[in-house]
């Protein structure tokens, strides 16, 4: 079995982590430059779903809630994942879209189905739908507690064996005989055969030594908690409302957690402002009130920002860098990625020990897409496929 060496304590590091020690691989080291959850994974909204307008991520979605929903008997402890159910909203005109995207999750195997507007209302009963025909609903879905998670993978991970090290940057990848062969930290080198990359927005000071240019672009992705008004007591379903590009969920014992769609924009990595904008908070209350009304007067609760990095065609970059055997990565999460971790993990475990991925074809996801002139698109997006929000 290969000498791995991860880049990163995420959610994907940390799942990838965990697999290579479930699957045997004796030496594991994770490196970490802050704290575990220091990036994405630690302020992630963390809706688990698996409506997607593609059936690739819909894939690793719905494999990743196996694990999810079996968290305990899989990893250990508990993740909090919560089975609210999950409502996909879509404007009138994109009811086919949503129906033939249904379908093919279906055909995946999710339990899914479309559903009337009046029972939306009936699983809802405070949410406005005079604007709507149909929604997609999930009722296996919901979200969880990303730390949670993160720290349930670690766990795993070192009880597997995993060398887990915070406070240690790697400043390089080693190269030998043009492969991968290790890192350089700040504490000294380490040899492996094989790297993994899972560094969230700081990637870039990693592959320009190797001549590597991904054109990813980092994100400040916002969220704001509202306490339940007055006489609103339903733990309700986690909402993706594309009519008005944002989602919500319950968070905590008597509140729901909002984002909303605000465009691309570039941002200090080192800098980061974690706090919530005030104009951004008013936006996200009159989306909420907008599909539950009764959240006009709600009461804001706080609220964080954290850092996504957008790849070109706003889907993550999950590969084995073909100019460098020996190095996979994940990379350009697009704010979409901690739900996915379980799968993504598994699957870069497989690459490395199998010599390639055994749970799904991984192929969609290849960096060389970009090189290719072949981006992704999906066929039946609700308005846009190019949506930045993180979700
Ligand atoms: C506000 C917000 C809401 C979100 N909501 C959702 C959601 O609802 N559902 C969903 O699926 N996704 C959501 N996301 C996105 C999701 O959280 C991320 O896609 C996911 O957490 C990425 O995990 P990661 O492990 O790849 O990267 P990260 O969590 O960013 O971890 C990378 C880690 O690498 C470390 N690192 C970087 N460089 C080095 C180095 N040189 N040496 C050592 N360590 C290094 C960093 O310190 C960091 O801890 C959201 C994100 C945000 C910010």
């Amino acid at each position: 079995m290969p000498d791995v060496v991860i880049v990163g304590g995420g959610v994907n590091g940390a799942s990838t982590a965990f697999h290579l020690a479930k699957a045997g691989v004796r030496s594991v080291t994770l490196l970490e430059r802050r704290q575990l959850g220091a990036g994405a994974s630690g302020k992630s909204g963390a809706l688990v779903r698996c409506h997607y307008t593609n059936p690739h991520e819909a894939r690793l979605a719905f494999e990743s809630l196996k694990v999810f929903r079996s968290w305990g008997d899989i990893v250990g402890g508990d993740c909090g994942f919560e089975a609210t159910g999950f409502l996909q909203v879509v404007a009138p005109q994109y009811e086919p879209q949503l129906r033939a995207n249904v379908a093919a999750h279906q055909a995946l195997g999710i339990n899914t189905r479309v559903i009337a507007a009046s029972e939306v209302k009936a699983l809802v009963p405070e949410a406005r739908v005079d604007d709507l025909t149909v929604a997609a609903h999930e009722p296996d879905s919901g979200f969880a507690d990303p730390n949670a998670t993160l720290y349930g993978f670690i766990a795993a991970a070192r009880r597997l064996g995993v060398d887990v090290r915070t406070g240690v940057e790697t400043t390089r990848v080693v190269l030998a005989g043009g492969r991968a062969a290790g890192v350089e930290t700040s504490q000294g080198r380490i040899e492996a055969d094989a790297v993994v990359l899972a560094p969230g927005v700081w990637a870039s000071r990693l592959l320009a030594p190797l001549g590597l240019d991904l054109a990813l672009v980092p994100h400040r992705a916002q969220v704001a908690v509202f306490r339940w008004p007055a006489g609103f007591s339903h733990r309700h379903p986690v909402f993706i409302d594309a009519t008005m590009g944002a989602w919500f969920r319950p968070e905590g014992a008597a509140g729901t957690l909002i984002g909303v769609e605000m465009g691309i924009t570039g941002t200090d990595i080192d800098h980061l402002d974690e706090g919530v904008d005030p104009d951004y908070v008013a936006l996200c209350r009159s989306k909420l009130a907008a599909r539950l009304p009764a959240f006009a007067e709600a009461t804001m609760r706080g609220g964080w920002a954290g850092l996504i990095m957008m790849s070109p065609d706003e889907r993550p970059i999950i590969d084995q860098i073909p100019s460098v055997p020996g190095l996979f990565c994940m990379l350009g999460d697009s704010g979409t990625s901690f739900k996915t971790s379980p799968a993504i993990g598994r699957c870069l475990a497989e690459w490395i020990t199998a010599g390639a991925p055994q749970l799904m074809d991984l192929s969609p996801f290849r960096l060389s897409r970009f090189a290719e002139g072949r981006p992704w698109r999906d066929a039946h997006t609700y308005g846009s496929d190019r949506l930045t929000i993180s979700r």
